[in-house]
């Protein structure tokens, strides 16, 4: 297969992590006997130095005209000053609407070998985490109407939350498909007890589970779903919830398997392309060292494989590579435990490669 991808390697540690995933996508054409090209598209801070935005028509125009998009990160301390409908993270909000991604889908899995990451006690985490969180991502508060005015002399701020059936419904059908393809059981997040938008929710995924016969649904609270997340991850397959919640709880998800550097993105629209990034931002603390570790983006590069491009061998083969290094001891600094063997960026994207 030819498959032509837009690469935003951003800023910071992005264009090394970018870098190191390209690298792998090689290594996967030449060995499955595809041909992947690629479409350099600039966003973040380095578009905004080069010509004064985060997003330039241009670099979505390249994003929409290919199969998928690989990111890196973008944003950093030299554009903090920028006003905020100028920051690089903004081109990340236009680049999601301007390509109509309205799911995000984030893995928490952990690594066998690197449960010792893992901040849940030993007896949780030996049960195994493997869920993923699906969440709802043009919808709600965030793109509602935001308003502070002064009332009676008292400043007073209003942000709006509004879902509309159709918004739910495309969610829900992405969450009961993953579902069908993994262990058949959807948790559906929401705080019916108190918001119109939660009890809109719950009858619109309810009635698309009637499509699903083969999938559990279960309706949980987001107050409870936070808590059973730490008590007992084991339970979850696929989270279904909306932005606001769903925000919250991925970063939850992944905080509870360990390392920020190992977590995968893809975000999702209508057809088969698809933005897959790492979840982690351009960390400025660390860039142009060779420390970052490069595995997010890399099983970012191996979730396009089989989301978009339905490459599941090829999928297969990434994920067993990296978890093969990890058994092999190699580790970047943010993984690092004792009897690990330390590398860099460059090492662990080699190490990788050579495993596929
Ligand atoms: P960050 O995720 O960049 O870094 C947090 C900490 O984790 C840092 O200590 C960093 O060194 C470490 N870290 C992150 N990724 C790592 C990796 N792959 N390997 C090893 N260590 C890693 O978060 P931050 O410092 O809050 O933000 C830095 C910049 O990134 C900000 O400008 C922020 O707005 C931006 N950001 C961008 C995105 C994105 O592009 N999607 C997401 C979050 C933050």
């Amino acid at each position: 297969m030819n498959k032509n991808i837009a690469v935003i390697r951003g800023d910071g540690i992005g264009p090394e992590i970018v870098g190191e995933a390209i690298a792998v996508l090689d290594a996967v054409a030449e060995k499955f006997g595809h041909s992947f090209t690629y479409t350099e598209a600039p966003m973040g801070g380095n578009a905004i130095d080069a010509c004064g935005m985060p997003l330039p028509d241009e670099s979505l125009a390249k994003c929409l005209a290919s199969d998928s998009v690989l990111l890196g990160a973008v944003g950093g301390p030299k554009w903090d000053s920028q006003p905020s409908h100028n920051r690089p993270e903004r081109g990340l909000l236009q680049l999601r609407s301007g390509m109509e991604l309205f799911t995000n889908v984030r893995p928490a899995r952990m690594f066998d070998v690197l449960s010792a990451a893992c901040p849940l006690r030993a007896d949780i985490a030996a049960k195994g985490i493997d869920f993923v969180v699906v969440r709802e991502l043009i919808g709600g508060v965030y793109f509602g109407e935001h308003r502070t005015e002064t009332v009676d002399g008292r400043q007073k701020a209003t942000d709006i939350m509004a879902y509309a059936e159709h918004e739910v419904r495309r969610v829900a059908h992405v969450a009961f498909q993953m579902a069908q393809k993994r262990r058949g059981r959807v948790t559906s997040v929401d705080k019916a007890n108190v918001l119109d938008t939660s009890r809109l929710w719950r009858r619109v995924v309810s009635e698309v589970a009637a499509e699903y016969p083969d999938v559990e649904l279960i309706h949980m609270y987001v107050d409870n779903a936070a808590m059973q997340m730490v008590r007992d991850p084991s339970q979850f397959d696929v989270v279904v919830t909306e932005n606001l919640f769903g925000d919250i709880l991925s970063d939850e998800a992944s905080q509870i398997t360990g390392s920020i550097g190992m977590i995968p993105s893809s975000s999702l629209g209508e057809g088969t392309r698809g933005l897959y990034e790492p979840i982690h931002g351009s960390a400025p603390d660390i860039a142009g060292q060779d420390k970052a570790n490069p595995i997010g983006t890399i099983l970012a590069a191996a979730m396009m494989l089989r989301y978009s491009f339905d490459m599941a061998a090829e999928a297969d083969a990434v994920e067993r590579a990296v978890g093969e290094t990890l058994k092999a001891g190699y580790r970047c600094g943010d993984i690092m435990d004792e009897g690990g063997i330390l590398v860099g960026c460059r090492e662990m994207g080699a190490q990788i490669r050579r495993r596929i």
